[in-house]
């Protein structure tokens, strides 16, 4: 059984090629286009590629195509991309303005070009369908949060693969397992020894942090929208909502113009003065651009931040992930959310951290840290692949 994972950017197209057949699941080819500016081509290159390789001998031969798309009305969990589907995703296109419309067009595309190939969906929302009522409202209207207007909480691949492995390097098969099963069983299964805590730290394009208990998530810092939480590479982060009305009266601005200010020029862009890359940041910094260092301390700060929550709603952590393409390429970030933590038992080892840890899982947490600390590269991807394998067969 072949499952081919597209991940649907608003000008890429990565996918992975999964063979699902046997227990465990084989990565067959991985690739993907930048700059696409015609979705339909990108497709085509996508499966020619496979042909020609050899990974697959006809179209027929992918069972499905898996997705990860963010968020739609009334709808979560893994499902069958269907036009109902799809319509549900437009009806909240702008709470997520980046994310939403090239999935839904990748989506019809995908689905024109291969008509007799299930497409299937495990919405990043799916992690949180569990997290207690009090963590997900917000305090506004009844009639706003009927309206969606409430924390739905992404990344929940990424979270999800990191519940299951952090409790595989803690030797906790039985939580990795309740954490692997979780939508099988639409909620937990009962555990062993209960109290696995996990803070997991997706920091890339996009961040959030997680806290996972016993393989489950019990908060996300991301929201209603993927605009919220921590300060994302050029969307805007956590706010509060009186800024929008007081901008708008102060300088006349319309709403045509605050949604782009606060999804394309704010975030680590907005603070760094248009660095939207923490590589450029990062270097930025280094020759001693002061917008470059504020945007990494205002990142740190609000990861802290975040830290700490998670920490205290689980009274305590015992591992702490870091993952995605800031977390696991960059030892000096690390090291500063992690500074002066030594009371709560989080110390890192200095030599594991700034070891190159960008091919690898790594532990880099010191001999005598009470809380183990690693870097785990994320596997959205594989995640997606074996919810869609399980969709197929029930
Ligand atoms: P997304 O999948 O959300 O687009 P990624 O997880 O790839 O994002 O993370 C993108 C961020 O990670 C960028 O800010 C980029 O600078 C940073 N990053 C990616 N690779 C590296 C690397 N090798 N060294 C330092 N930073 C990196």
């Amino acid at each position: 059984m072949k499952i081919l994972v597209a991940n649907l950017g608003s000008t890429s197209l990565k996918y992975r090629l999964f063979d699902c057949s046997g227990e465990e699941e084989k990565l067959l080819a991985r690739g993907g286009f930048e700059r696409v500016c015609d979705y339909s081509k990108a497709i085509n290159s996508c499966l020619e590629e496979l042909l020609s390789a050899g990974h697959i001998s006809g179209e027929k031969d992918l069972a499905a195509v898996g997705f990860k798309p963010v968020i739609a009305r009334g709808v979560t969990g893994c499902v069958q991309m269907n036009e109902e589907v799809l319509s549900a995703m437009e009806a909240y296109c702008k709470m997520a303005p980046a994310h939403n419309p090239p999935y839904i067009t990748g989506v019809r595309l995908f689905a024109k070009r291969m008509p007799t190939t299930p497409m299937v969906g495990l919405f990043e929302t799916s992690f949180y369908q569990w997290a207690p009522e009090a963590a997900v409202r917000y305090a506004v209207p009844q009639e706003w949060h009927d309206e969606g207007v409430r924390r739905w909480g992404f990344h929940g691949a990424s979270h999800k693969f990191i519940a299951e492995r952090t409790a595989e390097l803690l030797g906790r098969a039985d939580v990795a397992e309740r954490a692997r099963m979780l939508y099988v069983n639409k909620g937990a299964s009962p555990v062993e020894k209960p109290d696995l805590r996990v803070v997991s730290c997706h920091l890339g394009g996009s961040s959030s942090l997680s806290a996972i208990l016993n393989g489950v998530a019990i908060c996300n810092s991301l929201g209603m929208s993927p605009q919220s939480g921590l300060p994302q590479n050029n969307r805007v982060g956590d706010l509060d909502s009186f800024a929008i009305p007081f901008m708008m009266r102060q300088k006349g601005l319309s709403l045509e113009e605050i949604e782009p200010a606060l999804c394309e020029e704010a975030g680590l862009k907005g603070l760094s003065c248009g660095y939207n890359d923490m590589r450029e940041i990062a270097e930025q910094a280094t020759l001693g651009d002061k917008n470059a260092q504020l945007a990494i301390d205002v990142l740190v700060w609000q990861a802290r931040h975040w830290l700490g929550a998670c920490i205290l709603q689980m009274n305590g952590v015992d591992a702490i992930a870091f993952t995605a393409g800031i977390a696991e390429n960059n030892p000096l970030l690390r090291a500063a959310i992690c500074r002066n933590l030594e009371n709560l038992g989080i110390k890192l080892d200095a030599q594991k951290n700034s070891a190159d840890t960008s091919s690898g899982e790594a532990e880099i947490s010191a001999a005598d840290s009470a809380v183990k600390i690693f870097v785990i590269p994320t596997n959205e991807e594989l995640v997606i692949a074996r919810e869609v394998k399980r969709f197929l067969l029930n």
